[in-house]
């Protein structure tokens, strides 16, 4: 891969060229939808900083350090997510709720340190709505003062639910919807094709019958907050895609799912907000 090639995100494409150019360490945050290649974007970044082959602002994919980043493997470029926490801290990824101060920290000190072998230290930080608030203000003083050679990519769909501080430090990045989306893993697509299933389905079942086959499982109230937000974002994918094929009808349904989630946001109990979305969305749909 190359960056030339992520043609789908023209205009994450050109800011990111452009931010290449300046050859800056001022952060980079990326926002947006899930599954539009936020992430992916964000590593060809970071191969074209690191790549060998000498090409102005983009990455030959095929050299030593292009290929340790695809693999995941380059000693200077690092995505921290919930995943990599877990790893780090030997827990289960069940337990990992939050991006805690001890993961920034550590990247902190990593970031102080040289590069080991390219040029840049590039850090990833996916999911960046998920910082604890200590974590927030640790990620903050480092990008009041990146240390040189390092770039700090942020990564969410969730923008506004990051500190202002930290959203005034970075250069907004905004990638949108798009129709196909082909870097979706096996269980994705198949998440997917569930949530088309349940927005289909939402005109013609009774709401009892809703939430339990939808997700193949007891009440909602086994579901995790994140796994919540991904429902609805990905019934959101739908809803779109009909509102912006003109229909009418998805008008409210969308402002649902939009609801839902800044509840969520506020903290309200997610298998609540989600059985009430369900059961709203299923009676705005048969009330026609
Ligand atoms: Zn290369």
């Amino acid at each position: 891969m190359r960056l030339e090639s992520v043609i789908e995100q023209p205009f994450a494409l050109e800011l990111c060229r452009k931010w290449l150019k300046r050859q800056t360490t001022h952060p980079l945050l990326f926002y947006g939808p899930v599954g539009v290649g936020k992430k992916m974007m964000a590593l060809e970044v970071a191969k074209a900083l690191n790549c060998t082959a000498g090409l102005e602002g983009d990455s030959c994919g095929s050299c030593l350090s292009c290929r340790k980043i695809a693999a995941g493997n380059h000693p200077d470029v690092r995505v921290i997510d919930l995943a990599w926490q877990a790893a780090e801290r030997k827990e289960p990824i069940e337990k990992q709720q939050n991006l805690r101060i001890e993961t920034v920290l550590a990247e902190r000190h990593r970031l102080l340190q040289s590069s080991v072998e390219g040029p840049w230290k590039v850090s990833i930080l996916d999911e960046a709505h998920r910082l604890t608030p200590d974590a927030a203000n640790v990620l903050l003083k480092i990008l009041e003062e990146p240390p040189h050679s390092t770039a700090l990519i942020l990564v969410t769909p969730f923008r506004d639910r990051l500190l202002p501080t930290i959203v005034s430090r970075a250069q907004p990045v905004r990638f949108r919807y798009r129709e196909r989306a082909p870097h979706l893993s096996h269980e994705e697509v198949e998440a997917h094709r569930q949530s088309e299933t349940l927005w289909e389905s939402l005109a013609n079942l009774p709401p009892a019958r809703l939430i339990q086959p939808a997700e193949g499982r007891a009440r909602s109230g086994k579901l995790g907050r994140t796994e919540i937000e991904d429902h609805i974002q990905r019934l959101l994918v739908p809803a779109t895609r009909a509102l912006r094929a003109g229909d009418p009808k998805a008008q409210e349904p969308a402002r649902l799912l939009h609801n839902a989630l800044t509840q969520l946001r506020q903290n309200v109990q997610p298998g609540l907000v989600y059985d009430n979305l369900l059961l709203q969305l299923s009676k705005e749909r048969t009330a026609r």
